[in-house]
């Protein structure tokens, strides 16, 4: 490894970057001018944390570290996320510049990869709450959450605007057009708190850099395939508005823009986002994103140098990240990548952690530790979900229910966790069952019924006779993240789900569905049999928010995202005139109607 200047100056004690009383400007300055290019290239190095020693990281400078949703096992208590983020800290403070990491993770519904973490419902029901002040007070209780694990970075919020619900990150999105993700960036401000480096504040980050939710047949990681008076239009707004609030950093998407992968854009990454619309903060690549971009496996020189010359600052290389500092510093040395892009890039990661206090407070902030799912967050997330759900249909007023109505609950989302959380809990793709604390959306029916003795719980709807007042059949999708919830069939529901509705609705009870998806589902061909439909979305851990609605403790106030389709076939609905939607964008029902 070359030499470097080291942070002691042998004269006069430490060095200025240390001394928090320059302006971070002068501290990134004198920083950088100690740095090799090995120091330089570990700053831009990504790692996935279970690829990586701590050994690795004080050895190879590394400059941030992650968990993706996919690195289980993760800590499995706040506590050992803390022990486990001071642990690598110790690592890179022990480099030779003892330069902080940032440790990185998809907090994208709360803190979700932490069991016990409150989780609050995905973007598309934060998006029906059309509420960007509760969307604030969500990223303030998310950023708690973290910093008490010491986690620094958080890759939220997806500013996608979703064009065909196809696309299995649907639910990722706040909404089908540009003004929803638009006013939602309050994520950002409650994520970073007034000022970043303010006690309890991550770094957040704009993702997925442009045009993720607008790809031809709504496939994930596919081509946006539209004009750029289009792309400015629909899908850049939302990354005007994160910069404009000053997002500290920005993710690339997977995607092309007309056949070129985004990973190599330069024109839309350095002279859109960083010339013209002044994006100060630092620019990510997605998870393994420079392999994808002569759409071989695997990644080469030519890769690497053409990621980070369009403009990416960092790159999160999971495993081969070796090789990547390998190829950077070859590229650097043949003059394939200019050493003032390595500089510029380094001045603006260095600049992000210096706001961030991490040379000042490198260590978990464990006083947070006690907000972890407390009351407080759960309440938060109780009247999101309240605000989220969607009154599609209520034939004969038969919601609200009564307390004290008899009550038959059934369906394979009722009293299931994983269920209504989705995919992005505890796991990457998600998974039904006790997965983590919370309120099923069954415990909340009982709770708001005068007596649990009035509500009677069968999963697949068996039992059911003439005696009761109303039957809830809480259905939908099981989870599913990325491109493995990509639908090309029939968008219809589950089998087992449409038997239940059927036992319900042969009963002669009156039957309100509870639908729980990440994106409308056909079912135009049912929904004259059913009384009444609720969207209820990804509600998360908090399902006593479903209850407050159907008992009329809160009346509903949600409206749709999204154009709901009367049939799959006409996705994507919202391109081209003449299609009869079930349901428009922006319909929902209250109980004054
Ligand atoms: C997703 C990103 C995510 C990253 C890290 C990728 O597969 O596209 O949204 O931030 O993984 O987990």
């Amino acid at each position: 490894l070359v030499a470097y200047g080291g942070p002691v100056r042998a004269d006069s004690g430490p060095a200025p970057y240390l001394d928090p009383q320059l302006s971070v400007e002068d501290r990134v300055d004198d920083l950088l001018d100690r740095m090799s290019l090995d120091d330089k290239l570990g700053q831009m190095t990504q790692p996935e944390r279970r690829y990586v020693t701590p050994e690795e990281i004080t050895r190879y400078r590394l400059g941030s570290v992650l968990s993706s949703g996919g690195s289980a096992p993760s800590p499995n208590t706040p506590e050992s996320w803390a022990d486990m983020y001071d642990g690598l800290q110790k690592a890179a403070l022990a480099g030779p510049l003892r330069i902080p990491m940032m440790y990185g993770v998809d907090a994208v519904h709360g803190d979700n990869n932490m069991v016990g973490a409150t989780i609050f419902p995905h973007n598309i029901g934060l998006g029906a709450s059309r509420d960007p002040a509760l969307v604030r007070e969500i990223g303030a209780a998310t950023a708690a959450e973290m910093a008490g694990t010491g986690v620094d970075w958080d890759f939220a919020p997806c500013l996608c605007v979703v064009r065909n619900d196809r696309w299995g990150r649907t639910y990722e999105s706040f909404g089908e057009v540009p003004e929803l993700p638009t006013v939602m960036t309050t994520l950002i401000d409650g994520l970073q708190g007034d000022e970043l480096g303010g006690p309890g504040s991550v770094l957040a980050t704009a993702k997925h850099y442009v045009g993720d939710g607008g790809t031809d047949g709504g496939d994930d990681r596919g081509d946006t395939r539209i004009s750029e008076k289009e792309l400015r239009a629909v899908h850049l707004p939302p990354f005007r508005a994160a910069v404009n609030r000053g997002v500290g950093s920005v993710m690339v998407s997977y995607s092309s823009w007309n056949g070129l992968k985004m990973h190599q854009n330069k024109y839309l990454i350095t002279d859109v986002l960083k010339d013209e619309l002044g994006f100060k903060g630092f620019v990510v690549s997605d998870y393994n994103g420079i392999d994808e971009i002569d759409g071989k496996r695997g990644f080469s020189e030519d890769e690497v140098a053409s990621a980070i010359n369009a403009g990416i600052d960092m790159v999160m290389v999971p495993t081969e990240w070796r090789r990547f500092i390998d190829y950077l510093r070859t590229a650097v040395k043949d003059g394939d990548v200019p050493m003032s892009r390595i500089d510029d890039a380094n001045r603006r990661i260095l600049t992000k952690k210096f706001q961030l206090g991490l040379f000042e407070h490198p260590m978990a902030d464990r006083a947070y530790l006690k907000t972890v799912g407390s009351p407080a967050h759960r309440k938060l997330a109780r009247k999101a979900v309240a605000e989220s759900q969607v009154l599609l249909k209520n034939e004969d007023d038969v919601l609200p229910l009564d307390s004290d109505d008899k009550v038959f609950v059934a369906g394979r989302s009722a009293d299931d966790i994983g269920m209504q959380s989705g995919g992005w809990t505890i796991t990457w793709q998600g998974e039904p069952g006790p997965i983590t604390p919370g309120t099923t959306i069954l415990d909340g029916i009982r709770k708001a019924a005068d007596s649990s003795a009035a509500v009677t719980y069968s999963k697949d709807g068996s039992g059911i006779d003439k005696s009761y007042d109303a039957a809830i059949a809480v259905v939908g999708e099981t989870p599913y993240a990325e491109y493995h919830g990509d639908l090309t069939g029939d968008m219809g529901l589950d089998a087992d789900d449409l038997k239940t509705i059927d036992r319900l609705h042969a009963s002669g009870v009156p039957v309100i569905v509870v639908l729980v998806s990440g994106r409308p589902l056909d079912i135009a061909a049912e929904l004259p049999d059913w009384d009444a439909l609720v969207a209820s979305w990804l509600p998360g851990t908090e399902g006593a928010g479903v209850a407050d609605v159907l008992y009329g403790d809160t009346a509903p106030t949600g409206r749709l995202p999204v154009t709901w389709m009367r049939e799959a076939a006409q996705e994507p609905i919202n391109k081209g005139d003449g299609k009869k939607p079930l349901f428009p964008f922006g319909y929902g029902l209250t109980y004054d109607d």
